[in-house]
């Protein structure tokens, strides 16, 4: 730099600039999850994790014609280690977590080898304990469509999405040659496993319980062909009436479902405008009187208690398989129903993609939001 002015020789002074972009983002090559907070177009929101003890990898670019050696990869707990980096403006830089621990963050620099080590970018980075869970899936009856399915082969695929949240299942099948199990727990008649949601499941479900024995600590999945669950009224409901209550202190409903409500010359179809604690409000009056006791529908194609039990249904065999890592997020890593259809937590099947999020999603059946990787118990 040059300054002139009259009456004063020229004064010369000279300092260093440096022009740089440094950019994080997912590497094709990490080993567990990156989240980008769903705004692709401002990395520093980004968030990474890595398995205790463990390493993954994330993608660096650097614009303006510095490269990697121009600066000092470092966390601000020096347990998580940055290795390199290499003399390259692209590239994958290895982090190391040094730590036995079940759950650390920390951030993730580039300082340039300036004295000031100005900070160019940085990443938050979560050390989590690897959360394994012990499945064992049993196909029960005698009427199911997918018999020989095998749920235990699908366990690398899950796994694969699992990693995104530092968790992995072992799934195995409960019998050793993949074989259904016969139980009779029809007791009804129906065709279907019955559901008594209020009482935790009820008769059918203990005779399925009771038929898979030897299991350990594993967390057991039961695979039947159908299922209805219903919620019982616990008075009762007169014609024109516009509202009905059940028996257990609240209701999975939300707005717009359309429920059946009680059997054969007297059912009929409502649609929920709203509820309240144990009572179910309608968007039209009741066009029949029904009694304590009669049956208010939920349509669930699975319930997370012991055994987890998921109907096939009319879905696909995919569809159902992936059923099986969102009954045991419920169960298991204390996931809550999500309103994301690229979530493995969707509230209903049939989802894009099973990924598990940093960046809190919105929950179906209560306020709020839940950050999924800080949730899962460690
Ligand atoms: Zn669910």
């Amino acid at each position: 730099m040059t300054r002139t002015s009259p009456g004063c020789a020229p004064i010369e002074k000279t300092v260093s600039v440096t022009v740089a972009r440094v950019t994080f983002s997912a590497s094709r090559n990490q080993r567990y999850g990156y989240d980008n907070f769903d705004t692709p177009g401002n990395p520093r929101d980004d968030h990474i994790c890595v398995k205790s003890a463990d390493h993954t990898f994330v993608k660096v670019d650097i614009a303006g014609g510095a490269i990697g050696t121009d600066f000092t990869f470092s966390c601000e707990n020096a347990s998580v280690e940055a290795i390199g980096p290499p003399a390259s403006a692209s590239f994958d830089l290895r982090l190391n977590a040094n730590v036995s621990t079940f759950k650390m963050d920390t951030t993730l620099h580039a300082r340039c080898r300036c004295p000031e080590a100005h900070s160019f970018a940085s990443l938050a980075v979560h050390v989590y304990s690897e959360k394994r869970v012990q499945v064992v899936v049993a196909k029960i009856g005698t009427n199911l469509g997918y018999a020989t399915a095998d749920y235990a082969s699908h366990q690398n695929t899950e796994n694969n999405k699992l990693k995104q949240a530092v968790v992995r299942f072992e799934i195995s099948n409960f019998n050793a040659d993949n074989s259904v199990s016969r139980v009779h727990y029809d007791l009804d008649g129906n065709g279907k496993l019955t559901y008594d949601i209020a009482n935790g499941g009820g008769r059918e479900l203990d005779a399925i319980r009771r038929a898979m024995t030897g299991t350990g600590t594993k967390t057991r999945v039961a695979i039947v062909r159908d299922m209805v669950s219903y919620y019982y009224l616990n008075a009762d409901a007169p014609r024109g009436q516009r509202w009905v209550t059940v028996r257990g202190g609240s209701t999975f409903y939300t707005t717009g479902d359309s429920v059946t409500l009680g059997s054969g010359a007297t059912q009929e179809t409502l649609t929920v405008a709203s509820k309240s604690g144990n009572r179910v409000n309608f968007t039209s009056a009741l066009t029949h009187a029904h009694r304590t006791g009669e049956t208010l529908e939920f349509p669930a194609a699975g319930w997370s208690c012991d055994p987890i039990l998921i109907i096939e249904g009319n879905t696909s065999l995919d569809t159902i398989k992936w059923t099986i890592p969102h009954e045991v997020g419920h169960r298991n890593l204390s996931l809550k129903d999500v309103e994301d259809r690229t979530n493995v937590m969707h509230s209903s099947q049939g989802g894009s993609d099973y990924r598990l999020r940093y960046c809190p999603r919105r929950k179906t059946y209560e306020a709020g939001t839940e950050n999924q990787w800080d949730t899962i118990p460690r």
